[in-house]
Parts: C-alpha cells; structure tokens; sequence
C-alpha cells in the first residue's frame, strides 16, 4: 500500500517550530538590535513567521523591543534585544580543594561568581551532598531575583563518558559515579537538567562564547592545572570522542627516559609540562597560588634560574601543543589556568616550538595565547553548556525540543 503524507504531523510541527524558533533565537544574539525584517531577510523565514516567532519568544522572555526604531525606507522598524531577565544559566566546578558556581543570564552576563572551600575525597556520596548545598544556595539566590534556572552544568577534573558519568577523576576519588543523578535527587528533582561534562570540555566550550577568540571553529583549550587536558572544538562543535574521552592531551608520551607521571607511566606532558613540574616539584593545591606568585616575582626580577626553568617547560609545552596542531589544525590553542599568569614567559618557547615542529607552514596558522577568562573558565563553561542547549532548541516555557 501507498501512503502519502499530507503535511508535516503534529509532532514534527513542534520541532521544525521550536528549531525555528531557536533559529530566531540565536540570529537575536548575534545581530542585536535588529528588526524583524532582517531576521526575514537573513533566515529565508516568511515575514508572517518570524512575527509569529519573535510574538512566541517575547511571551517566553526570551526577546523584546526595544523602544527604538531604525527608519528603513518606508515604515520605521522596531528593534529587537534579548530580553532573558527571568532566567539564569549554573555552572559548577569541582575542584580537590574547592567548588567554583558561576551564574550568568541569557546574553551571557554574570549574576554571580562564587568559590568555596571544599575538601574532595570524603566519598563521592558526602561530596555530592556538599556540592548539592552550595547549589541549593545559588538556586536560592536566583529565585530571590525573580530568576528561574535553566538548567546546571558541572565541571570535573577527569574522564566523564558521554552520559555525564564520571568514570575516572583521580584527584578526587570518584570512579563510576553518576554525580549528576546523585545532584538531582540531592536537590530533590529541581525542576531543571543537571548536565556533567569533563572541566577541559567545559572551559572549551567558554572560550568558544565569551573567550578572547570567541566564536572561533577550531579551538583547543588547555587546562593548566595539576593535569593537563584539552577541550576539543572542531568545525564549530566539542569533539569527545566515541565514549566521551578525548582530550587527554597529558598522557601523551613526549619523553620515554623523562619523569615518572601520576598514571605510571613515564615522559608524559604533564609530567613535564603540567603545573608540578613548571614549578619544580610536587605541590598540594593550596601550595600551587603562591608559589605561582613567587615564580612570577623572579621571572620579572629576571632570575636566571627561574628564567631558564620557564623556558625549558615551555619547550615541552610547545612539543606537546604541536602534537595537537599536526593533529586537528586548531586556529587557536588557548592555555588556561595556572599557565596564564606565567604566559609571558612560557609563550615564547611555545611558539617557537610550535612553528619549529608543526609540519604546516607557519604552525598550520595555530596561534597559542593566554586564557582572558580566569581560573574560574570551567565553572562558566558550564552555564555556557546550559546557554548551548536553550541555542539549540531547548526553550523554557511551551513548545521545547529535547536535542
Ligand atoms: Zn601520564
């Protein structure tokens, strides 16, 4: 038998609408203020639609005029802004000595950046009610401002597959923990998603939105901490990998004879390259800021020694960057963390060691450069995340696509 289809089924009007409706969305973000006209113009939608759209986005919050005009030829225009004052986007960060939240609104701005001391490594239960505490304040924060949370994202320092299960985080003792179910049902089903993503992915997907070299397609960031891991985003998109694992940028082998690295293996990146070994030796976290502080005070009093310690982490910095630029051809390689105060002097032989090895003229073009972000990048990547998924069609309010 043959059978026809006389227009799209009720179920699929929903979703081309709600992707149509992110469509509108994003051409608001981007091209703000502008008119309706030019939303038609620049997405091929009939003008009946996108009035009928930005009508649905208004009544959602998410856009709204704006008391100016532009005159046009013809009929003055009214302009269109994001709007977004009822929501706000959470992200977190665990770290083995603290927890970073960070909330931002619609258009990206802070609400709020907060760090607390906390102590992993307890079990993964009473760290998970530790978290879920300080969450429940900055979701307490958000409701006093009118505000309803879109939805929480969570940085962690190690291997989280592609449902968000945390398989591996060393530093801080976890091993297949489901942190965001745990979250969820800690914060007693909250009434938005908790979504768990690697830090490196989630500090990527910050310097894609608000970073020096934002809206780049082809990034890689790395974490300048005890580890080292990249976030990966090719053509536009964070790469993970089949089962979420990507990135491990510091386990890759740049020396057989060099220094034993925390996985046991020896010459890895990070053990010549991670934070440890740029300052000279093994240090608790706590340690790490000021002696940061201190190196960054004899490199500007130009102590020779210091100098050349630099440089030399530098080198191999640089090696492994280079790995990553005849890898992926990145247009930009971001260092995050506790490379950035120490930039000016680990950059140079970074370059230098890129351009040298990459096999592409020029290093295919890949530029290395300090994170403008702050230490606090992956906390912001995750409201990032959270700001990626209401861009891609899941709206708060009415018709919403699950993508
Ligand atoms: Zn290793």
């Amino acid at each position: 038998m043959i059978t026809s289809t006389t227009g799209p089924q009720p179920a699929d009007f929903a979703d081309v609408r709600a992707t149509n409706l992110a469509v509108v969305l994003r051409f608001v973000r981007e091209h703000a203020p502008c008119s309706r006209a030019d939303i038609a113009a620049s997405t091929g939608l009939n003008k009946a639609t996108v009035s009928s759209l930005v009508a649905d986005l208004i009544d959602r919050r998410l856009v709204r005029e704006t008391g100016l005009t532009e005159n046009r030829v013809g009929r003055p225009a009214t302009m269109l802004v994001l709007d977004g004052s009822p929501y706000a986007a959470i992200g977190v960060e665990i770290n083995v000595d603290h927890v970073s939240a960070v909330a931002t609104g619609l258009a990206g701005e802070r609400l709020l950046t907060w760090r607390r001391a906390f102590s992993a490594g307890g079990s993964a239960g009473q760290d998970v009610a530790a978290v879920a505490a300080i969450v429940r304040r900055v979701v307490g924060r958000m409701a006093r401002d009118e505000r309803q949370v879109l939805g929480l994202a969570v940085a962690v320092p190690g291997l989280v597959d592609v449902q968000g299960v945390v398989r591996l985080a060393p530093n801080l003792g976890w091993r297949d923990a489901d942190i965001g179910g745990d979250l969820a049902k800690a914060l007693r089903d909250p009434g938005f998603t908790v979504q768990v993503d690697n830090d490196a992915n989630l500090a990527a997907l910050a310097e894609q939105r608000f970073g020096a070299r934002a809206g780049a397609a082809d990034l890689v960031y790395l974490t300048g901490e005890i580890g080292v891991g990249a976030g990966i985003i090719l053509d536009g998109r964070l790469r993970r990998g089949a089962l979420g694992y990507s990135g491990e940028i510091g386990h890759v082998q740049l020396d057989p004879d060099g220094p034993a690295c925390r996985c046991g293996r020896r010459g890895c990146l990070e053990a010549v390259a991670g934070i440890g070994a740029v300052l000279g030796r093994d240090l608790s976290p706590a340690e790490i800021p000021v002696e940061i502080e201190d190196t960054v005070r004899a490199a500007r009093a130009g102590d020779a020694a210091v100098l050349a310690a630099l440089d030399a982490a530098g080198r191999s910095l640089g090696r492994g960057v280079s790995v990553l630029a005849n890898l992926l051809n990145p247009e930009v390689v971001v260092l995050g963390g506790y490379y950035v105060p120490l930039a000016p002097w680990l950059l140079p032989a970074v370059r230098e060691e890129v351009s040298g090895r990459a096999i592409a003229p020029e290093g295919g073009g890949c530029e290395v450069v300090a994170s403008t972000l702050g230490l606090d990048a992956a906390a912001l990547g995750g409201a990032a995340r959270v700001l990626d998924s209401v861009d891609s069609g899941r709206l708060p309010g009415g018709i919403s696509r699950i993508s």
